[in-house]
């Protein structure tokens, strides 16, 4: 008699299931929650860019709100848009990301066949899942606003979240070599903390000179003994004379 099974039917009724290469990067557990779903809309090619309006009639044009260069379809947006492109590279660069290419399928497939620790590419999953919503992100930005942030601000906020989720979901079997990679990650954050608070520092050494200068001079025009002094000295020093 044939071993029955639930399973065996439910395949049978659906039929051969279509081969994925990116659930490791949408579903990766470091992965910011919001940043999931964007990341899922994007590899299937259902976010609302600019050209999927067109074509469906709801926008008068099919340009890239952020360059106005090409098409917005997702393969611009991510990452071939110059805007997003320079984003990508920077974030590539953090990381330590040789690979030179803005295509994010090629990036995610150079990252899934890595030769890479688990966590490094999950960490590298979670910088492209960030990167694809900051992009996704600025886009809105640009058609509801008329503005989007700069490269630098956009880049600095991706780190930020980034550290920060992995900060607060970190696995504990990290190897030391990879907490020690990680930590590298976070130097850029500590140190622009550091020059905050030296230049912190120095204003408030600035401003306690500026005081302890201006007090003996406030205090004797307060007192009026010096000058009175002054004054009765040269009087009488021209009396005398
Ligand atoms: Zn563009």
């Amino acid at each position: 008699m044939p071993h029955y099974s639930v399973k065996t039917v439910y395949e049978k009724i659906i039929g051969p299931k279509p081969v994925i290469h990116w659930d490791n990067m949408v579903w990766n557990w470091l992965n910011i929650p919001k940043n999931r779903f964007i990341c899922w809309l994007e590899v299937q090619g259902r976010l609302q860019t600019t050209a999927n309006l067109a074509r469906f009639g709801v926008s008068n044009t099919a340009n890239c709100l952020i360059c106005g260069q090409a098409d917005e379809d997702h393969k611009h947006l991510f990452f071939a848009c110059p805007y997003s492109s320079r984003c990508i590279s920077a974030l590539k660069l953090w990381l330590g990301i040789s690979y030179s290419t803005s295509n994010l399928k090629q990036l995610m497939r150079f990252i899934a066949h890595g030769r890479m620790s688990k966590f490094r590419k999950q960490v590298s999953f979670a910088m492209l899942a960030a990167a694809v919503y900051a992009v996704w992100s600025s886009r809105n930005s640009c058609f509801w606003n008329a503005s989007f942030p700069t490269v630098q601000n956009m880049v600095a906020r991706v780190k930020k979240n980034v550290r920060d989720r992995i900060l607060f979901v970190l696995p504990k079997n990290v190897t030391r070599r990879d907490s020690l990679w990680f930590a590298t990650l976070l130097v850029g954050a500590v140190a622009s903390v550091f020059v905050a608070v030296g230049l912190l520092c120095m204003l408030l050494q600035l401003g306690s000179m500026v005081a302890k200068i201006s007090t003996p001079m406030e205090g004797s025009g307060h007192l009026g003994l010096s000058d009175s002094t002054m004054v009765n000295e040269m009087q009488g020093g021209s009396t005398r004379g």
